[in-house]
Formats: structure tokens, C-alpha cells, sequence
């Protein structure tokens, strides 16, 4: 009855809202377990229940629950708490709830229900009166009630509210944080780039220390070293004032030298002068000894017996000794036929052995060595420095030893070089002494060879010497009044040592080689002729001189077999024969037609001549090897050789002179 009459007074949303969870359910349920009195209690009052109610809803606004609610921040009822939650999220200033958690209530039921005015039981009209007033301070109390209830429903509107705007705070504070955490990944990756960085910097620092360390300990040695080289450099400038010192002394005496120098200069000069004169005296001494000796010559060279050739006979060839014996060089050699011959003369009547005695300007014995032969020649061949046309053949049969006698045995063996290797080696080792007196020499090489009135470039690339390069070779002179002549289309090569002469030897031995494959032993049947131009000067004199040395190899002198039969191969023999024969008998007769000092000497009879023409004559000097087989087979050519050599020897033509200007 009594819950009837509360909920009568009270208007139903009052009194629902008076339930509704205004300080939040917690509110309640701290109601109801705490400050509540238990419903046994209350009836056991009797009268006094409604006096519980007064008393319960008083202690509901004081709201002992109320930190737990500010603990999960939903609406803050505590105040001073509230305030300060307020203040902190920026929220506008609210009103605090003073009022409710001390509510003072208009009539205090427990004045009422103890005071001195209890009524008896039977004064119904005075308890009523007391209800009566209960009631009315009970609506006064539902009135607080329900105006602090609308003020927490306010106030829980603005919780909401706040409550909004603390959730969208909180997601733009989320989204801030987002927007850091972002940031914060990124400065996190930079930072771990700074690190990167920080230790990539720190390696560096450590280089550069270790740079640092090795300069400073450079920068020391350089100090040690500049103090040494200062020390170095205070001992030069000692050396230096003491070498100063001894330069002009130096100095002065070099002054003095040279004063002397000039005066040694002068008369070095003199001297030189002087030089000059004796070697120009030596020249003429020279031709003079040349001259005594004939400037025609005739050497006889035998050779010796070759292995497997038969023993010579004794007396076959015999040297008789000089006047004063064996210290004179042998001049002499005789020759007796076989008295089995039966060409032997009959001397009184009596056949017996016919003995030829030849004399000569020399004999060489079969022993005779290259270099022996070479001395007797190398007076003549150094005339051709001096301007004097030089001409050395060798005359004999095939087989006789004239290409031995000329270029030297096979094998390239020094010792058995012959007259042209070494004649070359010496005028170039004159040629070297008379630069020191003045003299500069040139000398330009040819080589050819003529089989059957054809000439042949033997200094062509190998293989082209069967013909000139570029045409035919005819003998020319070498320009319009020049008196000199020359093979066209022959190589004429400028050397200036032996061994430029030596290769063209073996050019030329190379081209014979190869043409003797072709044509059958030919080269025994054509004359080889070497020849060097040489040209003089001497500037300081204002003298120049030029002569030809020529050393000619000739055709084999053999005469042609009388019983050969007229075949082909033997008509082309004979045609050769008289070839050689032809020309070699145009030798002669230029010889003698020189001897005899006849008008006309008929040089163009031969190519041999007339390539010769100023190697022959009256301003040359000439030389004759004749090539003696010591074997008794060739007795006959022996004797034929030396029949034409001695023609030669008794020919005396004209005093030399040497082609200067
Ligand atoms: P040619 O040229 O007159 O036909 P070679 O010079 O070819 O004759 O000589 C014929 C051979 O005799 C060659 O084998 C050569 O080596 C040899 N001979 C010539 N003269 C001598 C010499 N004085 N001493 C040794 N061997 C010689
Ligand atoms: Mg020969």
C-alpha cells in the first residue's frame, strides 16, 4: 500500500526516470547493495516504512559509485573530479553537482518520526496530520528529486554529448596518432638511414684517421728528410763556393788552353799541309814503283792437285829459283812435256823432253796461300784511291783456279776468300785512314757477266739475272761527254762498307747458281765482271778523283776439241768457244794495239773491251792472273795460257795517269 502511494504521487515518467541510470547502473546496484535496507527490516517498522523511503532517497544523490564512473570516463558526477575532466579535454565549464550530492531535504523524516510529538494510536486525526506533512515533505523530496533527476538527464545529455565529442576527438586523435605512427615509421626509417649513415660516417672517420695517422707520420719522415737534405744542401753550398773557387782557376787556365789550342790548331794546320804534301809525294812514289813494275802485270798462280785428282808428275812444272835463291819471290816457272807426248820435239836429231820457261812478275806456287796472293796485290788495288784506273783479270782454263783466285773457295772460309772480298775490305780501311787527312770516297757497286756477247746483270733479284731488269743491258756512256760508261738497266749500288759489298757477292754467286742449273756449267764460259766506281774528294785541297777497279773472272781460255763431232749441242759449243775465243782474243789484241801504241785500238771488237775501255789503256793499271792445272791432262792449255799471258807480259803500255783534277 505504502509502494501503491509512492507510485501514485509520483508521475509514471518520474518515477521510471527516477530508476533510469542517471549516475549509471553501478548507481543502482551501489543502491541497492549498500544504502538500501533490507526489505525485512523495513516491514518489521510498521508504521516507519515510509520513513525508510524518505530516508533511502536522500543518500541516492550522494551517488558512492561515482568514482567508478570516472574510472571509465562515461559521465563525471563527482565533482571538483568533473571539473578538473572538463577542464583537461578542453570542454566548456559545467555546473557542478553540488546540489545533488548534498540535496537538503525540506522535512527531515527522522525529526519527524522521533520527535517528542509521537501521537498515540488512538489520535488517528494527528498521525494523519503527521502523514499529511510526511507526504508533503515526501513530494517536496520527489520534486528535488525529480528536479535533480532532469538535471542529470541534463547533465547525462551533455555527458552524451561531451561523450560525442570526446569520441570524435578520440578518432581524430587516432587518426592523428595514425598520421604519427606514419611518421613516426618514416623518422624510424630514417633514422635507421641516419644509422646506416652514422656508421658508413664512422668508417669514414676511422679512414680518415688512419689517413690522418699515416700523413702525420709522412709529414715527419718529410721533416727528417728536409732536415737532412738541409744538411745536404749546407755541405753543397760549402762544395759549391769551394768548386766556385776552383772554376775560376778553371777558367782561367782553360783561357790559357785555348790560346794554346789555337796555336796547336795552327799548326796542326801546318802540319796537316805537310801531311798533305807527303801523301801526294807517296802517290807519286806510289805510280812511280807501279810503273817500274810495268803498268801491265802478269802473275802466274798454279794450283795445287785437288783430292782424287792423279799426282802431277815430277818435273811436269817446276819453279826455278830467283838469283839470289829462295829468299827472291819465285818470277819463274818451266814446264816440260811428257816424253811420252808424241808432239815431243826432237832436239839433235834425238826425241827427248821439251822443257817452256816462262817468267813472269810473279809465280805463285800451289802452296801459295789467298792472303799471300793478296799482299802482292793490295799496293795495286789502293791506286784506285789515288785516282788510277785498276783493271785484275784472271786468265786460264775452266778448272785452272781463276774463281778461286778471284772470289775465294767455297765454304765462306775467310782464310780462302779471294782478291775481290779482300780488295774491297782494304780500300774501305784506306779509304777510313785518308778521311783523317781529308779525303771523303764513295763507292757504287755493279756486277755482271757476259756469255756470248750478251750482258747480264748478275746484282738483279735473284732469278731475274738470265736478263737486265727492265730490258736489255748495253753498254752506254754514262751521260753526254762523259767519257765514263755503264751497263743500262744494271743495278749500280751505292755502298759504304764490306759487308754491303759481301751480300752483293752472294747475290750475285746466287744468281749464278741458278742460271748454271738452266744453262749447263755456263758460267765457266762467260766473264764476271765486278767493278767499283770510286770517287774522292777532298774539300780543305779542292782535289777530287774518280777511277774503276774492275776484277774480271774470265771464260774458261780452253780451245774447242778439234775432234768433237757436228752435232747441235756441239754447234752451240763451238759458237761459245769462239765467243770466249773471240773475245779473249780482243783482249789481247787491245793489249798489244796499247803496247804498240797503235792508232786505233780496237776496243768495240768485244763487250768484254769495251765495258774494260777505261780500265785498259794508257792511264790504267792493269794485272794478269794467269791460272795454271798442275795436271799432266791439261799440259796443252797450260801451255796456251801461258803462251798468251807471256804476249801480254812483254807489253809495256804508257805511264799511268791518274784521273784527277
Ligand atoms: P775456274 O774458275 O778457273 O774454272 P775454279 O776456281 O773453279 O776454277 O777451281 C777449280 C777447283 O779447284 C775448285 O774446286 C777450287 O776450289 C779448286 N782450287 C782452285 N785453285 C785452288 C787453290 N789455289 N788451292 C786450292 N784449291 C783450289
Ligand atoms: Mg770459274
Amino acid at each position: 500500500m505504502e509502494k501503491d502511494n509512492m507510485e501514485l504521487k509520483m508521475p509514471p515518467d518520474k518515477a521510471s526516470s527516477s530508476q533510469l541510470p542517471v549516475l549509471g547502473l553501478s548507481v543502482k546496484r551501489g543502491l541497492d547493495k549498500e544504502n538500501v535496507p533490507e526489505p525485512k527490516k523495513k516491514r518489521a517498522r510498521g508504521p516507519g516504512t515510509t520513513a525508510t523511503i524518505a530516508i533511502s532517497h536522500p543518500r541516492v544523490p550522494t551517488m558512492p559509485r561515482v568514482k567508478k564512473q570516472e574510472t571509465a570516463q562515461k559521465a563525471p558526477l563527482k565533482s571538483g573530479s568533473w571539473h578538473t575532466t572538463a577542464v583537461n579535454t578542453g570542454m566548456k565549464s559545467r555546473k557542478p553537482i553540488s546540489a545533488v550530492s548534498a540535496p537538503k531535504p525540506a522535512v527531515d523524516p527522522t525529526t519527524t518520526r522521533k520527535g517528542p510529538s509521537k501521537r498515540p494510536a488512538w489520535d488517528v486525526k494527528g498521525q494523519l496530520c503527521d502523514l499529511r506533512k510526511e507526504f508533503s515533505a515526501c513530494q517536496e523530496q520527489t520534486e528535488v528529486l525529480t528536479r535533480e533527476n532532469q538535471e542529470l538527464r541534463n547533465q547525462l545529455g551533455e555527458a552524451e554529448q561531451h561523450n560525442k565529442t570526446l569520441n570524435a576527438e578520440n578518432k581524430a586523435l587516432k587518426a592523428e596518432n595514425k598520421a604519427l605512427s606514419g611518421e613516426l615509421t618514416e623518422v624510424q626509417v630514417q633514422a635507421k638511414q641516419d644509422r646506416l649513415e652514422l656508421v658508413k660516417l664512422g668508417a669514414r672517420v676511422l679512414e680518415l684517421e688512419e689517413l690522418l695517422h699515416n700523413q702525420e707520420g709522412l709529414i715527419q719522415s718529410l721533416q727528417e728528410e728536409q732536415l737532412g737534405l738541409q744538411g745536404e744542401r749546407r755541405d753543397l753550398v760549402t762544395r759549391l763556393e769551394a768548386q766556385s773557387v776552383q772554376l775560376q782557376e778553371s777558367t782561367a787556365a782553360l783561357a790559357k788552353s785555348q790560346a794554346e789550342i789555337t796555336a796547336q790548331a795552327a799548326l796542326l794546320a801546318k802540319r796537316a799541309e805537310h801531311l798533305h804534301g807527303l801523301e801526294m809525294e807517296r802517290r807519286y812514289l806510289h805510280n812511280q814503283l807501279q810503273e817500274l813494275k810495268g803498268n801491265i802485270r802478269v802473275f802466274c798462280r798454279v794450283r795445287p792437285a785437288l783430292p782424287g785428282e792423279p799426282e802431277p808428275p815430277s818435273g811436269l812444272i817446276v819453279f826455278p829459283p830467283g838469283p839470289n835463291g829462295a829468299s827472291d819471290p819465285p818470277t819463274r816457272l818451266s814446264l816440260t812435256r811428257p816424253t811420252d807426248d808424241h808432239r815431243c820435239s826432237i832436239i839433235g836429231g834425238l826425241p827427248g823432253p821439251v822443257r817452256y820457261d816462262f817468267s813472269f812478275d810473279r809465280v805463285f806456287l800451289p802452296g801459295s796461300r789467298q792472303n799471300e796472293v793478296f799482299e802482292e796485290v793490295s799496293l795495286l788495288v789502293q791506286s784506285a784511291l789515288d785516282g788510277y784506273p785498276v783493271c785484275i783479270f784472271a786468265y786460264g782454263q775452266t778448272g785452272s783456279g781463276k774463281t778461286f783466285t778471284m772470289e775465294g773457295g767455297p765454304g765462306g772460309d775467310p782464310q780462302v776468300e779471294g782478291l775481290i772480298p779482300r780488295a774491297v775490305r782494304h780500300l774501305f780501311s784506306v779509304a777510313r785512314k785518308l778521311e783523317a787527312q781529308g779525303w771523303s770516297y764513295t763507292f757504287v757497286a755493279s756486277y755482271v757477266e757476259i756469255y756470248n756477247e750478251t750482258i747480264r746483270d748478275l746484282l738483279a733479284s735473284v732469278g731475274g739475272a738470265r736478263k737486265c731488269q727492265g730490258g736489255e743491258c748495253e753498254i752506254r756512256l754514262a751521260g753526254p761527254g762523259s767519257k765514263e760508261l755503264i751497263v743500262t738497266n744494271a743495278q749500280y749500288v751505292p755502298v759504304t762498307c764490306e759487308e754491303e759489298v759481301e751480300s752483293l757477292l752472294h747475290l750475285a754467286r746466287q744468281n749464278r747458281a741458278v742460271a748454271r742449273t738452266i744453262q749447263n756449267e755456263q758460267s765457266s764460259r762467260s766473264h764476271s765482271v765486278f767493278q767499283l766506281q770510286i770517287s774522292g774528294k777532298h774539300i780543305g785541297q779542292n782535289l777530287h778523283c774518280a777511277a774503276p777497279l774492275s776484277l774480271v773472272d774470265l771464260a774458261g781460255s780452253e780451245r774447242l776439241d778439234p775432234g768433237l763431232s757436228a752435232g747441235p749441242a756441239e754447234r752451240e759449243r763451238l759458237k761459245e768457244t769462239q765467243a770466249i775465243n773471240s773475245s779473249l782474243s780482243t783482249l789481247g789484241l787491245v793489249i798489244m794495239a796499247l803496247s804498240n801504241k797503235e792508232s786505233h785500238v780496237p776496243y768495240r771488237n768485244s763487250k768484254l773491251t769495251y765495258l774494260l775501255q777505261n780500265s785498259l789503256g794508257g792511264s790504267a793499271k792493269m794485272l794478269m792472273f794467269v791460272n795454271i792445272s798442275p795436271l799432266e791432262e791439261n799440259f796443252s792449255e797450260s801451255l796456251n795460257s801461258l803462251r798468251f799471258a807471256s804476249k801480254v807480259n812483254q807489253c809495256v803500255i804508257g805511264t799511268a795517269r791518274s784521273n784527277k783534277k
